[in-house]
Protein backbone atom coordinates (compact mmCIF):
# COMPACT_ATOMS: atom_id res chain seq x y z
CA UNK A 1 0.00 0.00 0.00
CA UNK A 2 1.14 3.69 -0.87
CA UNK A 3 0.15 6.80 0.33
CA UNK A 4 0.49 10.12 -1.38
CA UNK A 5 1.66 12.54 0.40
CA UNK A 6 1.58 16.20 0.00
CA UNK A 7 3.93 19.03 1.54
CA UNK A 8 1.95 21.13 3.62
CA UNK A 9 4.69 23.84 2.91
CA UNK A 10 4.98 24.08 -0.22
CA UNK A 11 2.48 21.73 -1.68
CA UNK A 12 4.63 19.62 -3.71
CA UNK A 13 3.03 15.69 -3.93
CA UNK A 14 5.47 13.38 -3.23
CA UNK A 15 4.79 9.45 -4.11
CA UNK A 16 8.01 8.11 -3.49
CA UNK A 17 11.52 8.34 -1.34
CA UNK A 18 12.96 10.08 -5.06
CA UNK A 19 11.20 13.05 -4.43
CA UNK A 20 12.07 13.11 -0.62
CA UNK A 21 15.52 14.29 0.88
CA UNK A 22 16.76 12.32 3.58
CA UNK A 23 18.82 12.60 6.37
CA UNK A 24 19.98 8.93 7.62
CA UNK A 25 20.50 8.52 11.62
CA UNK A 26 18.78 11.03 13.21
CA UNK A 27 18.09 9.80 17.11
CA UNK A 28 14.51 9.96 18.36
CA UNK A 29 14.34 11.94 21.12
CA UNK A 30 12.13 12.32 24.22
CA UNK A 31 12.15 15.68 26.49
CA UNK A 32 11.08 15.62 29.77
CA UNK A 33 9.22 17.92 31.91
CA UNK A 34 12.23 19.26 33.69
CA UNK A 35 13.89 19.22 30.01
CA UNK A 36 15.72 17.19 29.79
CA UNK A 37 16.56 14.54 26.71
CA UNK A 38 17.17 10.79 26.33
CA UNK A 39 18.02 9.54 22.93
CA UNK A 40 16.93 6.26 21.12
CA UNK A 41 17.96 4.85 18.16
CA UNK A 42 18.38 6.84 15.08
CA UNK A 43 16.22 6.77 12.32
CA UNK A 44 15.79 8.40 8.79
CA UNK A 45 14.58 11.70 7.89
CA UNK A 46 12.36 12.54 5.41
CA UNK A 47 12.25 16.03 4.07
CA UNK A 48 10.23 17.31 1.03
CA UNK A 49 13.11 17.90 -1.82
CA UNK A 50 11.54 21.85 -2.61
CA UNK A 51 11.27 23.57 0.62
CA UNK A 52 12.77 20.80 3.32
CA UNK A 53 10.14 20.85 5.84
CA UNK A 54 10.55 17.14 7.57
CA UNK A 55 7.59 15.02 6.25
CA UNK A 56 8.24 11.86 8.42
CA UNK A 57 10.57 9.74 9.53
CA UNK A 58 11.14 5.83 8.95
CA UNK A 59 9.34 3.38 10.74
CA UNK A 60 11.41 0.29 11.69
CA UNK A 61 10.23 -3.08 13.22
ZN1 LIG B 1 7.70 21.46 0.52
Amino acid sequence: MSDEVTCPECGTSIDSTDELEVREGVPEVEADDDGSLHLYESRDLFLCQDCRKPLGVSRTS
